[in-house]
């Protein structure tokens, strides 16, 4: 995603903090305290423009939602999304995921999405996938005991990646999906990313995996 740069974005997300929270590390272990009500808690990596988290906060009132976008000039059109106060149950933060340890306490998310992840197909790049297993003790520290990863994607390496570096770290796969809209029963939220690479005809790949059994 290039975008043109935003020269406004850091003003914008400043003046936008009921959204976005500008101290996230000082609020670990306390994200429940942002919202109107404590229910379980979903974390998305890599918001991008925020059509999911959206679209989730509005199917799903009985959660919480949290993204996390590191880019501002991206960021900016996930806050335009979420500043109608009809949406109550979701937050942003600006900042790079991975020291997502000291943004979050132990067992404080039930749900972790990554949504269209960065692929990194060059083998040198593996540390930097989302799905790399320094990123996995994170998510595992993160999550509840009985908390679910949920991947969508387009890429086919990136996901087989995804499906063996959880099996080597010892998670269980609950499902695979290798093809989500064929199944799809109505209540998927498609991102951005989905809903382009889908009308090029693209095939949807989700998995979902959890470190107990
Ligand atoms: N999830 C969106 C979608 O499906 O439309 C955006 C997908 S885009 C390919 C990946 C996004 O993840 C980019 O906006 C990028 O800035 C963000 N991202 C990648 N690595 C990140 C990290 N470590 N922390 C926060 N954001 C990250």
């Amino acid at each position: 995603m290039r975008l043109r740069n935003k020269p406004w974005a850091e003003d914008y997300i400043h003046n936008h903090s009921h959204i976005v929270e500008l101290n996230p590390y000082e609020r670990k272990g306390q994200w429940q305290e942002l919202f109107d009500h404590q229910q379980p808690l979903a974390l998305e990596i890599g918001t991008g423009k925020g059509r999911f988290i959206d679209g989730m906060a509005r199917q799903h009132p009985e959660m919480n939602f949290i993204g996390i976008e590191r880019d501002k000039n991206v960021i900016v059109s996930a806050i335009e999304k979420l500043n109608d106060p009809e949406v109550h149950n979701a937050q942003l933060i600006h900042e790079n995921a991975k020291d997502l340890r000291d943004m979050f306490g132990e067992n404080e998310v039930d749900y972790l999405y990554l949504n269209f992840s960065d692929p990194w197909p060059k083998t040198r790049h593996e540390k930097r996938r989302l799905t790399y297993y320094t990123f996995l003790e994170q998510y595992q520290n993160v999550l509840k005991d009985d908390g679910t990863i949920i991947m969508k994607t387009d890429n086919r390496q990136l996901f087989e990646y995804s499906l063996v570096s959880f099996s080597q770290f010892g998670m269980t796969l609950q499902e695979v999906s290798l093809d989500l809209h064929a199944t799809d029963d109505g209540t998927n939220i498609m991102t951005e990313y989905e809903e382009k690479f889908s009308e090029k005809g693209q095939v949807i790949y989700r998995c979902k995996a959890s470190f107990t059994n």
